[in-house]
């Protein structure tokens, strides 16, 4: 016998009995995107390399270690090593904006996505090769207000979809002009400590300083005495992160300012955050993230265009709510047409009325005998029974109460009434 060929290492099969949690967190985002005025957009799941690396910066995690490359079949060598899967969305989108010269759309670009990404990292528990986001951006407005109505829209979505104690973590790792100041800061403290830096925050220390912030293994104590951003910023930066809190204040949001929190990615300016479960912080994996790129659109080769956004992790989220017991909408009452004999065409036409009439409907195919097909009903799920028989003549059919047992007969037209009543 051929041998069973397994899912990839790091990806999963949402089987039927997990995506009612995956459609209701999907419908949150999306009418939630709605009620916030963004528009859909839709880049392509493979990129240039060169687009990765210019914009997340070739140091990130995502670019040296986690580049999930795509060759083509044919082509030359060269062209076979061009591409790599999205690890994330916004570096693609800054690309379609400045491709398409969106710039000169009126006002602020508000547009949001939902999709896989893939990051070749280790995989485990809520880390996945292939996961989904549900991301918002936008491009023109360089804030704070926006800023703060991001923060205040992923605490409205967590909410929402029924998790109650989402912290939003947040920070300014200030822009261009302060950076470099902030940067040797933290370059000059932990150089006096290099004893105690694991081999990857060294590394970094070299690369980019500011992502041994971002290492899980430092010492709490050598990361609680670090620089802080915060006392670094620029008057303009300083500015800037105190209108974000003051507003997410008036909004009566809950926040924590988080100095450690520099984001993995070159392209953040200012603003950074992301959720966390309150109280979880240290172990738990962060639920969504995001931050303000003012620089982004000049380093893809764009005229200069502030910009922030989110990436919410769907994967998470659904982990999350499972893990907090929240339960999700059921779906409608499923209704099983059954009949006797080879009356299908019946069956099937009962089926298409009671479908215009807004019913979930299940029609069996098959000849068994009625108490079988009313067996496999309720297996099924099933909680009514239409069933069809010589009554169709007078427009009749049975109706039967899977869960009680009645049974009653109705006119074909009343059954979705009787059955919402
Ligand atoms: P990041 O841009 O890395 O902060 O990613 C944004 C969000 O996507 C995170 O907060 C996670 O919820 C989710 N995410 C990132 N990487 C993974 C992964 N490998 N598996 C599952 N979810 C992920």
């Amino acid at each position: 016998m051929p041998t069973k060929i397994s899912a990839p290492r790091g990806t999963r099969d949402l089987l039927p009995e997990q995506t009612g949690a995956w459609d209701h967190v999907e419908t949150v985002a999306r009418d939630l995107s709605r009620r916030y005025a963004f528009e859909r957009i839709e880049i392509p799941l493979f990129e240039r390399v060169e687009l990765f690396a210019r914009g997340l910066g070739e140091t990130s995690d995502a670019v040296e270690k986690e580049m999930f490359r795509v060759s083509g079949a044919a082509g030359s060598e060269e062209e076979r090593a061009e591409w790599a899967l999205r690890p994330e969305p916004t570096a693609g989108i800054i690309r379609a904006f400045i491709e398409h010269g969106m710039h000169v759309r009126a006002g602020p670009l508000r547009v949001t996505m939902i999709g896989p990404m893939f990051r070749y990292d280790r995989p485990q528990a809520g880390r996945y090769r292939q996961f989904s986001q549900w991301d918002v951006e936008v491009i023109g407005d360089p804030g704070p207000a926006v800023d703060a109505e991001l923060i205040e829209l992923a605490h409205r979505f967590y909410a929402e979809v029924g998790l109650t104690d989402a912290v939003a973590h947040v920070n300014s790792i200030g822009d261009a002009r302060c950076r470099p100041a902030y940067r040797q800061a933290l370059v000059d403290y932990f150089s006096e400590h290099l004893d105690r830096l694991g081999e990857d925050s060294r590394r970094r220390l070299e690369l980019n300083p500011l992502r041994v912030l971002d290492d899980k293994q430092l010492a709490p104590d050598l990361a609680d005495a670090a620089p802080r951003s915060a006392d670094h910023l620029c008057d303009d930066c300083r500015a800037h992160f105190r209108a974000v809190l003051d507003l997410l204040d008036a909004l009566k949001l809950r926040y924590v300012v988080d100095h450690r929190l520099v984001r993995g990615l070159d392209y953040y300016t200012r603003t950074t955050f992301e959720f966390v479960i309150a109280g979880r912080e240290g172990q738990q994996q962060a639920l969504g993230g995001g931050g303000r790129y003012d620089g982004l659109a000049e380093l893809l080769g764009g005229r200069p265009t502030p910009g922030i956004g989110f990436g919410i992790g769907l994967d998470r989220t659904v982990l999350a709510l499972e893990d907090q017991g929240v339960a999700v909408p059921e779906a409608t009452s499923l209704v099983a047409v059954v009949g006797t004999g080879d009356d299908h065409a019946d069956r099937l036409m009962v089926a298409g009325r009671l479908r215009d009439a807004g019913l979930r409907v299940r029609p069996d195919g098959s000849s068994r005998k009625l108490g079988k097909q009313l067996e496999a009903a309720t297996k099924a799920g099933a909680t009514w029974a239409v069933i069809v028989g010589d009554e169709l003549g007078e427009d009749r059919v049975g109706l039967k109460d899977l869960a009680v047992g009645e049974q009653v007969t109705v006119g074909v037209d009343e059954v979705a009434e009787r059955i919402s009543g």
